[in-house]
């Protein structure tokens, strides 16, 4: 695993946002000045900063947050990585049955700290928002991406939100073209009202949920649906698949995803848990009846070689690099560059009986 968060202690002062690099003189950029097998330390406009856990190559173009007072770094993009999230609050009204980020009460509010940081990100970089639900504090969202695309028209968000806190106030806003270069990922889990408030642990929402889709298929946002398969949904797929190709045609894409061995899901495991390596036929049916109305579907992290032959194609290197690991029968597998594998924890003892492409 790639850590995210590293010790390193600074010089006394408030949490700021920093590039680090090798080359003198550039702006935002704190440079190089000495390094270890296993430590780093960098000169910038907030004066020393020694960071240990990691070479200094590994850090090299990484736009970092550094906190003196906590004794930490947190590496919010990694240079050259396509998988930089920004967590923007741990707040959340909803408790889904498999959160893999259980909500907190609290909110820090680091919203400057993150739109400096976008500025500094790698040139046409994807970036990543996600939470606890990042729309309860929509204003500020708002704020953070048009004030970053209008500074750097080379970017794109990807923002996974429930869609419960859109208004019709929002629609023009959100017609506006900068909100082009923004994805929202919104997750769907039952046609069914009822079934889809149990798995989100929250009355209401699936009626929250439809208004907020339709405000934004109204300003002609850009939607991505997605999918967790568990026990509760798994039989009822296709009803979904029949219910987003009726209702929801403007969606890009339907993600349809394995479940997460984390959060509420890692306790709960035998009770969610859906092995689509013994019994794939109510996902293949789904995607076939999606396919053929008309709505791109996509396989979020399953391991390649669990996947019947004639739906991998769909299958997407969904895993983020830094939480991705693969079991040893992968070192000869000729897809292991177009494989996620598993998660960092999924158990060990799931990943037995691989047959290598
Ligand atoms: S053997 Fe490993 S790398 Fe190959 S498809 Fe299976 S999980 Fe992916």
């Amino acid at each position: 695993m790639i850590p995210l968060v590293l010790p390193a202690q600074a010089e006394p002062g408030v949490p700021y946002v920093t590039r680090l690099g090798r080359d003198a003189g550039v702006r935002n950029q704190a440079q190089l000045i000495e390094e270890s097998v296993n430590s780093a330390i960098f000169a910038g406009d907030h004066g020393l900063v020694e960071i240990e856990g990691v070479p200094a190559n590994d850090l090299d173009g990484d736009v970092v947050l550094v906190d003196p007072d906590a004794g930490r770094v947190e590496r919010l993009f990694r240079s050259g990585s396509n998988h930089n999230t920004l967590l923007v609050t741990e707040r959340c009204d909803q408790l889904c049955v498999m959160c893999s980020q259980p909500p907190k009460k609290t909110h820090v509010d680091r919203f400057a700290l993150l739109e400096q940081a976008c500025r500094l990100a790698d040139e046409s970089a994807l970036i990543g928002i996600s939470g606890g639900e990042p729309t309860l504090y929509k204003n500020e969202l708002f704020e953070l991406i048009e004030n970053v695309l209008r500074n750097r028209p080379d970017l794109r968000f990807h923002v996974l939100s429930n869609a419960q806190h859109f208004t019709d106030d929002d629609i023009d806003r959100l017609r506006q073209p900068l909100w082009g270069k923004v994805a929202w990922g919104i997750p769907l889990y039952a046609a069914d009202p009822k079934l889809h408030d149990e798995i989100v642990g929250k009355s209401g929402a699936a009626d929250a949920l439809e208004a907020g889709l339709a405000r934004l298929i109204m300003a002609g946002a850009r939607i991505e649906l997605r999918t967790v398969v568990v026990q509760q949904n798994v039989a009822i797929l296709s009803t979904l698949a029949r219910f987003v190709s009726t209702n929801l045609q403007p969606i890009e894409q339907w993600s349809i995803m394995q479940l997460e061995h984390i959060g509420f899901a890692r306790g709960r495991w035998a009770q969610l848990y859906w092995d689509h390596g013994q019994d794939f036929s109510s996902i293949s049916e789904a995607v076939d009846l999606a396919e053929l109305r008309g709505i791109p579907v996509r396989l979020f992290n399953f391991p390649r070689c669990t996947v019947p032959a004639a739906y991998r194609e769909l299958v997407v290197p969904s895993i983020s690099d830094w939480k991705r690991q693969y079991a040893q029968a992968c070192d000869s597998c000729t897809q292991k560059a177009e494989c996620s594998g598993f998660f960092a924890w999924h158990p060990e003892t799931a990943m037995g009986g691989l047959i290598p492409l």
